[in-house]
């Protein structure tokens, strides 16, 4: 079945994509979403922060999901390396910079589930549960062949089809990267002891360890190892993996079960050369992959999302082309700072745990010092750590589109 020609047409029904489909629809850009055959479900959770929570609120999102988010007001890091030099135990609090909470964090199916829900309520979106098997481009327009033979043809396309992106691919955008000998292995705990809102991340000589609050007497864990230990770990009987958690935890929530679902993460820093071309713009980790520290992925991918919608939706509203090559180099030059300098970050604070050269410990331990002691430094490095001191896309601010 030929469909008439959309503004947009989003690839990939993952949170970024949802994100980006329910923005440009919720803008009136007449919007299919092309949202993949169901996979097997996620245990990941996503600790959004302030920004992000906002950008929900404005799209209607969060009003569905937020019973089920527990809100992260401080963040411990406690250096358990074991080493010559350990950084002493650093405390943000978000108060301290006139917040009730970082973010919060939330399980990924019930953060989707929200999305969907109200991606099935927007007269102006399509979702269509099936793959996008063929992309061919035009001048003018890109047309997306279905599974079951349809196409679906629109002006600008938003590649959220995750790390494996066949829109990067046919967008003939190439990635560059890297990888780390880690594996995040995430669990979802019951534990005897309350978390008190507190996300707690045991940084160890192979990965951190983090324990983020979930609602009630539950946690998410995203456990950074090297390889070996981390399927060692992964293929223990429940009550021992449960023992091993509560001692790599030091007891701090309690007695411990865990859910039985089980995630395993290669650690990997992999991001697209350009964040698009030819009427496709990427969004997600189909822009960019980076380790599980520092609850920015996610973050990263919704910022993109809302970038591209506001850009495409202003140029849909003038009556011009959403998929236009100044508007895709544009998006490209707005989003290069937030992810390098996230990456960047990311990475330092990972191979600073890593190293075994003694003046990286010893640096990243004053660097932590310094945080502990220095008041202003902390508080900057707190609102940066949530969002960009550069200006946010607008539905981080609470506009609407
Ligand atoms: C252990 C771990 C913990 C994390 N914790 C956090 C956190 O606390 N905070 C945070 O901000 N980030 C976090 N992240 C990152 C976050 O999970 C990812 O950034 C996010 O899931 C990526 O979402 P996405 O929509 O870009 O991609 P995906 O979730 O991979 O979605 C891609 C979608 O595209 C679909 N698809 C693929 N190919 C096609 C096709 N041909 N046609 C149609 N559909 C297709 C797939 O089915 C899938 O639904 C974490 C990551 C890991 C590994």
């Amino acid at each position: 079945m030929m469909r008439p020609s959309l503004g947009a047409v989003v690839v990939g029904g993952g949170p970024a994509g949802l994100t980006a489909a329910i923005a440009l629809a919720g803008a009136q850009v007449p919007t299919a979403l092309i949202a993949g055959r169901p996979r097997p479900a996620d245990n990941r959770t996503t600790a959004l922060l302030a920004g992000s929570v906002t950008a929900l609120e404005t799209l209607a999102v969060w009003q569905r999901c937020r019973t089920q988010a527990a809100p992260l007001r401080v963040m411990r890091i406690v250096d358990d390396t074991g080493r010559l030099l350990r950084a002493p135990e650093v405390r943000f609090e978000a108060a301290e910079i006139g917040l009730e909470a970082f973010g919060y964090n939330i399980e990924n199916r019930h953060l989707t589930a929200a999305m969907a829900a109200q991606a099935r309520e927007i007269a102006a979106l399509e979702v269509i549960a099936q793959d996008a098997v063929g992309i061919a481009i035009s001048t003018d327009t890109v047309a997306i062949t279905l599974d079951d033979g349809g196409t679906v043809v629109a002006r600008l396309v938003v590649g959220a089809d995750g790390a494996r992106s066949r829109c990067r691919k046919a967008a003939g955008i190439e990635t560059e990267g890297w990888s780390y000998p880690q594996t995040a292995l995430t669990l979802t705990l019951r534990h005897s002891r309350p978390h008190h809102d507190i996300s707690t991340e045991f940084h160890r000589a192979s990965g951190p360890f983090t324990l983020v609050p979930l609602p009630g007497l539950r946690s998410s864990l995203v456990f950074v190892t090297d390889p070996g230990d981390a399927a060692r770990v992964e293929a223990l009987p429940a009550a021992e993996l449960a023992a091993e958690i509560e001692r790599r935890a030091h007891s701090l929530l309690g007695k411990i079960e865990a859910e039985p679902e089980r995630g395993v993460f290669p650690l990997k820093v992999e991001r697209a050369r350009a964040f698009g071309a030819r009427r496709i713009a990427l969004v997600g980790e189909a822009a960019h992959v980076i380790p599980p520290i520092g609850a920015q992925g996610l973050n990263l991918g919704l910022r993109d999302a809302a970038t591209i919608a506001e850009l495409a939706a202003v140029a849909h509203q003038a009556g011009h082309d959403p998929g236009a090559d100044e508007l895709i180099a544009r998006y490209d030059e707005m989003r290069r700072a937030d992810v390098t300098s996230r990456t960047l970050a990311v990475d330092l604070l990972n191979r600073s745990l890593l190293s075994d050269f003694l003046p990286l410990q010893g640096a990243r331990g004053l660097g932590l010092t310094l945080l502990q002691h220095i008041g202003p430094l902390r508080r900057a490095a707190m609102r940066e750590g949530i969002a960009p001191s550069s200006a946010q896309p607008r539905l981080m601010r609470g506009e609407a589109l």
